[in-house]
């Protein structure tokens, strides 16, 4: 009976985890079967016959890595998660469940650490180099990488000890409070994201002059009153531009990146600030915040069955069940793909955000502008113009940029 219990809890695992990877191998079917598509009209004449073979490279380049790190996090989950390796770990490390938890995350980020870091390295001083997208220094680079491991560890402890505090309390009932506590906890930091920015960007107002009169006019002709323009560093990094508007609340920001600022007409970095604007009037980021919570709910439900269903534990070695153990299982990625599929609707929300966005900002009278602006980011960022609609259905927050342009030229047909 034990042993087959345990065969069925490892094989439920084993197939979560690589329907992740059947996830990850469609979406690089399709996309190889898109590549050889013409493309649409409005697009067409973006990239000459020498930049789309430099895109084809960029695009196949950074594709590969991505399936190369996804094959390598799925190696590292079915060994950590289809063997005894955490119930060893647990029994072998000293304290209760709080400081094996301290220890457990600093173990599992260095591991998370070392295997993502070539990787990263790969991606930025090769291929983005290549490319020429790459600013970012050595020494950045690991600065980041620590900042990133520490920052990670910190809020994986207090969504731990939230979860555990829950079980204190509640028992077999911990559900409900541990969702509530990691919902309010990640909605303060999401809406806080401004001032974890700062840990890795420097910002500047932007100087006085005839952009910041007439971003300032036009934010509070909406009625918003702007504590700031702030200019991001972000050439620091990479030579791709862009601009938004985090966090939420009395932390709302609006940021442009300095490569923005340094390579796009007035009328177009305004165009890009009015859709901007439109998303902070219809308070989307908000929104996206508060669905993305839902998130948690699968996670919530999969450790309360971790810990209702003790022979599920007992399969990985463990004498009983443990919050240490559930909180690492259901939040380390036998999930994925339950998040992967949970994202659909939203990314469908998202996009219909974004089109209403652009809307917004045509009728702000940037409809040339904003098609001009988009053009060149798309182009600047060797970026993909004709995506597979499926993979556009399944993964993409933003439409593509043909229908973009489409909806900017129907909007002026129409009001013309
Ligand atoms: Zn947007």
């Amino acid at each position: 009976m034990k042993a087959s219990v345990t065969n069925m809890t490892k094989t439920v695992f084993l197939i979560l985890l690589l329907s992740q990877l059947a996830f990850r191998l469609l979406l690089h079917r399709l996309s190889a079967k898109q590549v050889d598509k013409p493309l649409p009209e409005s697009v067409a004449d973006i990239y000459d016959a020498d930049e789309y073979a430099r895109w084809r490279r960029y695009n196949a380049k950074t594709d590969m890595l991505s399936l190369i790190s996804g094959g390598i996090s799925l190696i590292v989950n079915i060994f950590l998660f289809c063997t005894n390796v955490l119930s060893w770990l647990y029994y072998a490390l000293p304290g209760g469940e709080i400081a094996k938890a301290i220890l457990i995350f600093l173990i599992m980020t260095g591991v998370d650490t070392l295997i993502s870091l070539p990787i990263e390295y790969v991606f930025n001083f090769r291929i983005e180099a290549e490319f020429g997208f790459n600013r970012i220094t050595p020494a950045t680079f690991l600065a980041d990488a620590v900042k990133n491991a520490v920052v990670g560890v910190i809020l994986n402890f207090v969504i731990f000890l939230l979860v555990y505090g829950a079980y204190a309390l509640f028992g077999a009932y911990f559900g409900i409070a541990a969702f509530l506590g990691i919902c309010i906890f990640v909605f303060a930091m999401s809406a806080m994201s401004s001032v974890f920015m700062k840990l890795f960007n420097k910002f500047t107002p932007l100087e006085e002059g005839d952009l910041r009169t007439t971003l300032c006019t036009m934010f509070a002709e909406a009625g918003f009153r702007l504590k700031d323009i702030y200019v991001m560093d972000a050439s620091k990094r990479t030579t791709k531009a862009n601009a938004y508007c985090g966090g939420i609340g009395k932390f709302k920001q609006i940021v442009i990146f300095d490569n923005l600022l340094n390579h796009y007409s007035d009328a177009e970095i305004t165009a890009v600030f009015a859709h901007e604007l439109a998303h902070f009037k219809h308070r989307d980021t908000t929104k996206m915040t508060l669905f993305s919570l839902l998130n948690f709910l699968p996670i919530v439900a999969m450790m309360t069955v971790l810990m209702l269903v003790p022979e599920i534990a007992q399969s990985f070695g463990f004498a009983e069940p443990s919050i240490l153990f559930a909180f690492y299982v259901a939040f380390g990625g036998v999930l994925d793909i339950v998040g992967r599929l949970i994202s659909i609707p939203f990314n469908c929300i998202s996009r219909a955000m974004e089109r209403k966005a652009d809307t917004f900002a045509c009728q702000s009278g940037y409809a040339d502008a904003l098609v001009s602006a988009l053009r060149k980011l798309h182009k600047d960022s060797l970026a993909d113009m004709n995506p597979h609609p499926t993979v556009v259905a399944l993964t993409a927050n933003h439409p593509p940029l043909h229908e973009r342009i489409a909806l900017a030229d129907k909007w002026c047909q129409k009001h013309k």
